[in-house]
């Protein structure tokens, strides 16, 4: 096996190591995967965010979400909706350029 490859596959389990220590490894998994926002759904994120609250890599996880971008589902506790507002939070606002619109940037 070539060396990057090697190196690239011991980098990648270190990456995903934190999923050996999540609080949802035996929880259903339907429960961070809720359909919409109200309804039974609500109830689905409440109770997959109260597992989130007691996860030791809820950090890693909410980075892994982010930096793949990943859309669906719970990640470190919050659900798509409310990791797209603290995105777009972390942005920074660049000034427009005459006759441009303003731009955000990460
Ligand atoms: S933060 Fe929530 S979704 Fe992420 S690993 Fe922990 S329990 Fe699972």
């Amino acid at each position: 096996m070539h060396q990057n490859t090697i190196l690239g596959l011991i980098a990648q389990d270190a990456i995903e190591h934190w999923r050996t220590a999540a609080a949802c490894q035996s929880a259903d998994p339907e429960l961070f995967f809720p359909v919409s926002a109200t309804g039974p759904s609500a109830e689905q994120a409440a109770a997959a965010k109260e597992i989130c609250g007691l996860c030791v890599v809820r950090s890693e996880c909410l980075s892994f979400a982010q930096r793949t971008g990943t859309v669906h589902g719970i990640w470190g506790g919050l659900t798509e909706q409310e990791r797209t507002r603290r995105r777009h939070r972390s942005m920074v606002v660049v000034p427009a350029e005459p006759g441009k619109p303003a731009r955000r940037t990460a």
